[in-house]
């Protein structure tokens, strides 16, 4: 895979990528500026890669699928745990759009720091659509809460229940537990509609 174009025809023609807004995020969106500089000839491999500090970029079919479910619609405020190199972070980004915020938490400030210089390149910290925080996101962000989606990276056994109580009725989480991707709907204050996807690999998501 040597472009972005062909990196998104294969997750096109692979099923994972299917609806316009989320293939236009990966058009205006190149992965490339997101892999460390020694990996330029794997920036558009469909397998999640090295970014330091035992963490990795995640694979592109797995940030498709998870875009694809949680249906971002422009103008939204969006909680995301675990920044990494801020690539699903610039995508995520792309789908709000300029009326929309993205406040991305991350435990490792180093990668957090990397992340903001990634995404230099397209103006989104700048422009006060995305908001980068150093942090444990496994109690989520109250100091911006409700919001209408939380997207997670890393999984843990079981996704800690206050992301429940911080997003807003009607809203969606997506996030991996284990070797699944959970999707919850919040259909009430307290009643919440779950799904599970099997089949997946992530990072651990780290307390504390
Ligand atoms: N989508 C990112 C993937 C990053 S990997 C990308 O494509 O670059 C998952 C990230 O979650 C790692 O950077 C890890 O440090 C972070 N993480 C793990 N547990 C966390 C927690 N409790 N709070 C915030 N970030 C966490």
């Amino acid at each position: 895979m040597e472009t972005n174009e062909q990196l998104i025809a294969l997750l096109q023609k692979e099923g994972y990528l299917k609806t316009q807004s989320v293939i236009g995020a990966f058009q205006a969106i190149d992965r490339k500026d997101f892999v460390p500089a020694d990996l330029p000839d794997k920036a558009y491999a469909n397998e999640a890669l090295p970014i330091g500090e035992k963490q990795t970029i995640s694979q592109p079919l797995v940030v498709a699928f998870m875009l694809e479910i949680l249906g971002v619609k422009a103008g939204e405020k969006i909680l995301e745990v675990g920044t990494g190199s801020g690539w699903k972070t610039a995508l995520l980004a792309s789908l709000v759009g300029k009326d929309g915020e993205i406040i991305s938490i991350e435990r490792i400030e180093l990668l957090s720091e990397r992340a903001k210089a990634n995404l230099s390149k397209y103006g989104v910290v700048e422009s006060g659509v995305v908001e980068l925080v150093v942090g444990d996101g496994s109690r989520g962000y109250p100091e911006q809460a409700p919001y209408d989606k939380i997207i997670a990276a890393a999984a843990a056994d079981k996704f800690p229940e206050v992301w429940k109580e911080q997003l807003k009725i009607g809203g969606r989480i997506v996030t991996p537990v284990g070797n699944s991707i959970f999707v919850v709907d919040k259909i009430t204050k307290d009643s919440f509609e779950q799904k599970e996807y099997f089949g997946f690999s992530f990072v651990p998501l780290v307390k504390g």
